[in-house]
């Protein structure tokens, strides 16, 4: 099952771009970490089209332009610590906290990572 509506998936600019759906493992794993962790997520962004992405200073290789990394809304610290473990059970490796979010991703040929963003920056 596919937790994550075409309204998340979608770049948040309202461009309507949507590479979520050419990325099945990242889609898969996403969902599995969702089944696991056993409570609703709510993506802020997946996808990104590139003018997006500079807009809000995302990295500029960022894994959200290809479609392979969601943010996940959250803020309390008891929710993070058992969205990391799903993530992590679940087969990501690359993952980021925020103070109002989760990254994840999957970029190809990236190195493992875990990454703790106290300002309001955004990968
Ligand atoms: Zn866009
Ligand atoms: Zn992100």
């Amino acid at each position: 099952m596919d937790h994550f509506r075409n309204s998340e998936k979608e770049c948040k600019c309202g461009c309507g771009l949507n590479l979520i759906e050419r990325n099945p493992d990242f889609l898969r794993a996403l969902n599995s970490a969702r089944d696991l962790y056993g409570s609703e997520m709510n993506a802020t962004s997946m996808t990104r089209c590139v003018k997006h992405n500079t807009e809000i200073g995302g990295a500029s290789h960022s894994a959200h332009l290809d479609g392979r990394a969601a943010d996940i809304a959250c803020t309390s610290m008891k929710d993070r610590m058992n969205m990391i473990r799903a993530f992590i059970a679940c087969g990501f490796h690359r993952i980021e906290v925020s103070p109002v979010h989760v990254h994840v991703d999957m970029k190809y040929g990236a190195t493992d990572a875990f990454m703790i963003r106290t300002e309001s920056g955004i990968v």
